[in-house]
């Protein structure tokens, strides 16, 4: 019965004189989700996006790809009719209510527009002549103005559209519009959560992971490239740089209390994350972190960790309780990746008692010991790294 969709966005229609560049990236992101799905025809017109379906398009599909493309308020599945003759087209609204809806004992308001101020009936017009219609071939029918569970809209131009389903869109902004960020994703369940959710606000991510080969395996490599490509059906593609910390992490548990060991890799981290950042482009560094879920996350050890950090750091999940963070998890159905058992590198060499509150004095004291050799490694961890172009 469908044959076109009209997306309607929220949001960023309230961006003034800059519109024009949300409703292109919002196209383009549209253009993008459906790019494997056929051949669809996207177009622009006046605050909304229509989008034109091949023939054989499947809906289900259609529909799923647009809920993960952020920017989209609602999503309308539209029926076109190839006339705008009154006759015939009230007849096919008809059809229409009668074959989406069998059970039709509901309030309904008419709503209508037209595409050429020629048409000989006005808007109104349009909404009193095709309501009478409707009541007099559906009586079980009711109008209600104000509060109807259905409205109907017909639209008249070359020829002429109706829609009366809602679905909802992911909300959010078009990604592309909010600059670019850089993701610390590991294989857990968090940073791929923490990604999405800055990628609702607009924002392009790109990854970085870091791994310590043979202590941590191809296969949990493999994982945190799997979980990249499950959040770029929302955020787009994804560019993830693949770190080599196993030397930088050695060095640490040779050279520093092994209680302070995750907040010193974690400063390292963050670091080396901040260096690929900047060549990027990036505007800012984001993380899983949620206030107290571990030793590494208390205020103390997150001021730690923080310290060394010029770019701003981007913690969606700061105040999250794990059961919230699951629940979107699996909603954007990462969950089951994140769970699979691979060890990622911080729990190797996890400390039994590690610090929750490093002081910074005692932090920087430690590092001191690393100066011989520590910027050669950030170095030829920097260069070595592989990058991962998913989508
Ligand atoms: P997650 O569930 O995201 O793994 P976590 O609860 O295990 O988080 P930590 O291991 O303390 O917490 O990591 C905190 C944050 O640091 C992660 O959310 C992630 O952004 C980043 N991070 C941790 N390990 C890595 C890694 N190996 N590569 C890249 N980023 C990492
Ligand atoms: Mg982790």
């Amino acid at each position: 019965m469908y044959k076109a969709f009209l997306i309607k966005y929220a949001e960023i229609g309230i961006k003034g004189k800059n519109r024009y560049l949300f409703e292109n990236a919002l196209r383009d992101q549209i253009k993008n989700s459906l790019k494997n799905l056929g051949n669809y025809m996207v177009t622009k017109e006046q605050g909304r996006i229509y989008i034109e379906c091949p023939e054989d398009y499947d809906y289900e599909e259609t529909v799923e790809a647009l809920q993960r493309v952020f920017g989209i308020a609602q999503i309308c599945p539209v029926m076109i009719i190839d006339t705008i003759e009154w006759e015939p087209l009230t007849k096919a609204v008809g059809d229409y209510v009668e074959a989406r809806y069998e059970d039709r004992n509901f309030t309904f308001k008419m709503e209508a527009k037209r595409g050429d101020k020629n048409y000989p009936m006005t808007s109104p017009e349009i909404c009193i002549e095709m309501g009478a219609y409707l009541l007099k071939r559906f009586p079980e029918m009711k109008v209600d103005v104000h509060n109807p569970s259905v409205r109907i809209m017909v639209e008249v131009r070359n020829k002429s559209y109706v829609y009366s389903e809602v679905i909802p869109g992911p909300g959010g902004m078009p990604v592309g519009t909010n600059g670019k960020a850089m993701l610390l994703l590991s294989g857990g369940i968090d940073s791929p959560v923490a990604g999405y959710m800055i990628s609702k606000r607009g924002v392009t991510i790109d990854a970085v992971y870091f791994h310590a080969p043979p202590y941590t395996s191809e296969r949990a490599k493999q994982k945190v490239v799997d979980l990249a490509r499950l959040i770029s059906r929302y955020t787009g593609p994804i560019k993830l740089h693949i770190v080599n910390f196993t030397d930088i992490q050695l060095y640490i548990y040779d050279k520093c209390p092994h209680d302070e060991l995750t907040i010193i890799m974690r400063r390292y981290m963050m670091r080396i994350a901040e260096q690929i950042a900047e060549e990027s482009g990036c505007l800012g560094l984001i993380t899983g972190e949620s206030i107290g879920q571990v030793a590494s996350q208390t205020l103390h050890s997150l001021a730690a960790t923080n310290e060394v950090c010029n770019l701003p750091v981007y913690r969606p999940l700061i105040a999250f309780d794990k059961q919230d963070i699951v629940d979107i998890a699996e909603k954007i159905n990462t969950y089951e990746t994140s769970i699979l058992p691979f060890e990622d590198c911080c729990t190797i060499f996890v400390a039994k008692h590690p610090v929750t509150k490093p002081s910074l004095k005692v932090i920087h004291h430690s590092e001191k010991s690393l100066e011989e050799k520590i910027d050669e490694m950030v170095k030829t961890a920097l260069d070595s790294r592989e990058i991962v172009l998913v989508d």
